[in-house]
């Protein structure tokens, strides 16, 4: 039997390398529904390969220009939400930019599938309702970030109690492009060099995040929601070769480490093979080769969404949506030039103080505030 997937966001990065690994075991997967935001070009040549039965536009403009004849088209963001329920869905992978991926998430965990998420602003802005609506309707919601997906799978050796014996979770961070700037430095920045990250080749609004660390900063709230620890027992460290994925560190003094070069491959199959692991071609590791891995404290001042994310996680309530949608807005700006590097933790900054939490928001809430935190850019 197949496993049944949707691909929501599928010319995406992530949702390219989940059909890289879908052609590397296509006996094993069969795509039913892809889903997009514009790019409806990308989108005909995926039918063309992969044919599923379904396919979704989210952008109205980009779905009226849409035909074709071999898929039943879906459209809207209402659509997209559909097509991660399909009935002959196993698995939604979800990989779609920021906030827009809530709709689908909440579609596939309500429909009691597997949601893959590698949109960690769902969990941002509405991790408990999403977890909730999961143990509801008996959906699994794996990660399919890399250091979420390390700690999963560091997990897996906790025991029978689980997080309970967890003492502290640690995040690595590849510190990004510019992870031996002071604050000066940071001025005047550009976005083509913010785009540009050492290790990871990615879309560009995470990768502006990772420049930030605000990337790091919407980590530590996704490992709280996924993992259920609090934020004074995750701790971040900049390990610049993204080698170490993750570590848990256990109440015995045990710690355990996922390694892997990096590539999104190895967790997107993961989170949707669990519990096997299944064979990919990828180049193994070699330590001695690589000699030497390193590990230093990030730099709160330079990097101030660090800082922003802790608070507004331990806020709570509708701080973290905000936090989310503040900073998409801001990196929007940065990336059409209209505003420099560091006025995107100013802004947020503002927005969080100018706030009023909602504690124990609602999804109305949540949608609210978002859009609140949205305005006057
Ligand atoms: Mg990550």
């Amino acid at each position: 039997m197949k496993i049944k997937l949707a691909i929501i966001g599928s010319t995406g990065s992530i949702g390219k390398s989940a059909l890289d690994v879908v052609r590397e075991h296509s006996s094993n997967f069969e795509v039913v529904a892809l889903a997009v935001n514009t790019n409806v070009e990308k989108l005909a040549a995926q039918i063309e390969e992969f044919k599923p039965k379904y396919a979704a536009v989210a952008n109205e403009n980009a779905a009226k220009s849409f035909q074709n004849a071999n898929v039943e088209l879906l459209t809207g963001s209402d659509g997209v939400a559909s097509a991660a329920a399909l009935e002959e869905v196993d698995i939604a992978l979800v990989s779609v930019v920021g906030i827009a991926g809530l709709k689908p998430s909440l579609a596939a965990v309500r429909a009691g599938k597997r949601l893959a998420l590698a949109t960690k602003e769902v969990l941002v802005a509405a991790g408990p309702l999403i977890l909730e609506e999961a143990k509801k309707h008996g959906a699994e919601v794996l990660p399919v970030d890399s250091e979420h997906s390390a700690i999963f799978q560091c997990m897996q050796s906790a025991g029978a109690r689980g997080s309970e014996s967890v003492e502290r979770l640690i995040i690595t961070a590849s510190g990004g492009p510019f992870r031996n700037k002071n604050i000066e430095k940071l001025q005047d920045v550009t976005p083509e060099e913010a785009l540009a990250h050492p290790t990871w080749n990615m879309g560009s609004k995470i990768s502006i995040d990772s420049a930030t660390l605000m990337n790091k900063g919407l980590e530590v709230i996704e490992a709280c929601r996924l993992f259920d620890i609090p934020a004074e027992k995750i701790d971040v460290v900049v390990h610049p070769q993204s080698i170490v994925h993750s570590l848990v560190e256990f109440c015995d003094s045990s710690v355990a480490a996922q390694l892997s070069n990096p590539d999104m491959r190895m967790p997107i199959l993961y989170a949707l093979t669990f519990p096997e692991r299944w064979p990919l071609k990828l180049p193994r590791l070699n330590l001695a080769q690589l000699r030497e891995l390193t590990f230093f404290e990030p730099d709160y001042v330079a990097f101030p969404c660090l800082g922003l994310a802790y608070e507004a996680l331990k806020t709570g309530g509708t701080a973290p949506a905000v936090l989310n949608a503040a900073n998409e807005t801001a990196v929007s700006s940065f990336l059409e030039n209209k505003i420099k590097f560091l006025d995107i933790p100013r802004l947020i900054e503002n927005k969080l103080a100018e706030h009023k939490v909602i504690s124990n928001p609602t999804f109305e809430d949540i949608v609210s505030s978002d859009a609140w935190a949205r305005r006057n850019r």
